[in-house]
């Protein structure tokens, strides 16, 4: 194809002239270093492009040739344990990276690292045979990429036919797997990041991602399928809480992609993560992850690259039947990024600068999370559940990525400023987060019949606690009842032994389920004994000074296959002490 010549350089943004049948979306290679750019609007002759690498040096008159295709990734076993940047070149040296480079630290500009390590051979074992009608989507082979994961090789979309041949394994990832009528099928696919994978349907959310964080599994979880979002100030707690559900929430596969935000963050993860256990699996955490970084270093336009890399490998897993987590730090980095482009483009703004089509692209994003029925044989169900941070300027949840994300996402979980400032870990306010997804019925059905009912009582709890706050702020303690006083100090029970949970806690960073309901339990039964006890004229301050409701505040230690008797032991000693006053 005829090349094109830069008229206009402009931060991340070029413009080229003379791109003859270029199409929107099509990947350029820009200037002498063929740096990697994408076409983001065609008008006449004219070519936007905004480059994926830093444009510094890039001069007008400079070549650029067009790729004649969109932006695909590369999709295939290895995938697990890997590093990318924003457009999925490997970073196997990211655990070097600090902030502040201004030169792309990693990869020299314009390098073509394949994603994936083309050499490296990879048993197989077919599941189809000479002969066998095959379609879309159907299983052609499995390949054990990690411990836990079966990869499966599929038959790629709009693929249909009987197999003409079966490849012997090993195999490397352009080794076809089987022929199709001719046709041959590798271990490596590729696909256009911004198209959603086809599905044979959409299903309903019925199971939680269970996470192991009290908060979220017990008062605000999340679906399988799922997503969430979570809004928070500087230093509130979203990057924990992010890694806090890519170290323990139950998904099969994790796609955590680092957007805009801090390298050392990613830095520790990668340090960190070999040698975390799956709680699940009892592997190592790699083996499920794959890591997309594109941090604050690295060139702006590139982070919408990393959010469609990781969503495009976060569908792929699903249709190979998993359940997908994709962790998104920082949403606002990218909203930034679309400002930025906008702005070089001079369109005209929106709310806060914002291009008008951020509330769009963030719906594309949440949009592709979901719980499927795949296509192809053998059936499989499979899922993506999406949760993004958002970091709004001084923590106000007015401005818009927080409002459109809001209401794109079925769960809240809003970081409060103050809750962590009191060091209140994890800061999700209870008052003002929700989750829509109602998944009483699985954890009544797996955990204990009560689960629903118990929440409601908490939720209930801290909502009489927070409306006693407010009378005790303008009129003192002295004026509530007793009954009232057992209330309020219930309230900080639920919230000191319960809501809150350290990250680095060895005994409290992960709380199976059934340890969850038992505690709560045993803070209701508390409750119950308490009030009762205050109602005849005992006196609430002394009965929260009894040793057993010391003892609940260190519940989080409880070794989870004892949390049912050391809840009942802790209710008969509860009972003893008031008794025996
Ligand atoms: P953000 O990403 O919102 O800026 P971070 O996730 O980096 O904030 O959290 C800031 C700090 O808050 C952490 O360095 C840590 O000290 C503390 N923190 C957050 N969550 C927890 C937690 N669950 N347990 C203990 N400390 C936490
Ligand atoms: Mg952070």
């Amino acid at each position: 194809m005829k090349a094109g010549r830069v008229v206009r350089v402009a931060g991340p943004v070029v413009v080229a002239e003379g791109l003859a049948r270029a199409c929107l979306y099509d990947v350029v290679r820009v200037g002498p270093l063929r740096l990697i750019g994408e076409i983001i609007r065609l008008a006449g002759d004219e070519a936007v492009i905004q480059v994926y690498e830093e444009t510094a040096g890039l001069r007008v008159g400079s070549e650029v040739h067009d790729t004649g295709g969109p932006f695909q990734v590369e999709l295939g076993p290895g995938l697990l344990g890997g590093i990318f940047d924003g457009v999925q070149r490997p970073l196997p040296v990211l655990a070097g990276i600090g902030d502040g480079t201004a030169e792309h630290p990693f990869l020299r500009r314009g390098h073509d690292a394949p994603p994936l390590d083309p050499e490296r051979r990879w048993g197989f074992e077919p599941k189809v045979g000479v002969g066998d009608r095959v379609t879309e989507g159907d299983v052609l082979a499995e390949v054990q990429e990690t411990p836990t994961i079966r990869h499966r090789v599929l038959v790629p979309p709009g693929v249909a036919g009987r197999v003409s041949a079966v490849g012997t394994p090993p195999a490397r990832l352009a080794d076809p797997v089987v022929e199709i009528e001719g046709h041959p099928i590798p271990l490596v696919t590729r696909w256009p990041v911004r198209k959603r994978r086809p599905v044979a349907r959409r299903l309903g959310s019925t199971l939680p991602l269970v996470t192991g964080q009290r908060v979220v599994d017990t008062l605000f979880p999340l679906a399988k399928g799922g997503s969430a979002t979570i809004p928070g100030g500087f230093g509130t707690g979203k990057t924990v809480l992010e890694q806090n559900l890519a170290k323990w929430s139950d998904a099969d596969v994790v796609v955590y992609v680092g957007c805009g935000e801090r390298g050392n963050e990613m830095a520790e993860v990668l340090e960190e993560f070999p040698g975390l256990t799956d709680p699940t699996t009892g592997a190592s955490l790699m083996d499920r992850t794959v890591l997309i970084a594109n941090t604050s270093n690295m060139p702006v336009a590139a982070r919408e690259a990393s959010v469609y890399t990781a969503i495009t490998i976060a569908e792929y897993y699903r249709d190979q039947g998993y359940h997908v987590a994709l962790l998104a730090d920082s949403t606002s980095r990218w909203g930034e990024a679309l400002r930025e482009v906008s702005s070089r483009l001079e369109e005209m703004p929106g709310e806060e600068g914002y291009p008008a089509y951020l509330p769009s692209r963030l719906a594309e994003f949440y949009e592709r999370s979901g719980a499927v029925q795949t296509l192809g044989d053998p059936p499989r169900t499979g899922s993506v559940s999406v949760v993004g941070a958002v970091s709004p300027p001084g923590g106000d949840f007015s401005e818009p990525v927080t409002q459109y994300s809001l209401r794109l996402a079925g769960t809240f979980w809003a970081l409060d400023p103050d809750l962590a400032r009191r060091r209140h870990f994890p800061a999700i306010h209870w008052g003002r987060s929700y989750s829509l997804y109602d998944l009483d019925p699985w954890f009544e059905a797996e955990v204990h019949p009560d689960w629903g009912e118990q929440r409601r009582w908490a939720i209930d709890l801290l909502g009489q606690e927070e409306e006693l706050h407010a009378i005790v702020r303008l009129l003192g303690a002295d004026i509530l009842a007793p009954e009232e006083q057992v209330v309020f100090r219930t309230g900080r029970l639920l919230r000191e032994a319960f809501l809150q949970q350290s990250a680095v806690d060895p005994d409290d960073v992960y709380c199976p389920l059934s340890k969850q309901f038992w505690m709560l339990w045993t803070i209701r039964r508390t409750h119950e004994i308490l009030s009762a006890a205050a109602r005849e004229g005992r006196d609430p301050e002394e009965l929260f000074a009894l040793s057993a409701v010391a003892r609940l505040g260190r519940a989080r230690t409880w070794p989870p296959a004892e949390a049912e008797d050391r809840a009942r032991e802790l209710v008969a000693l509860l009972t003893e002490e008031v008794q025996a006053r």
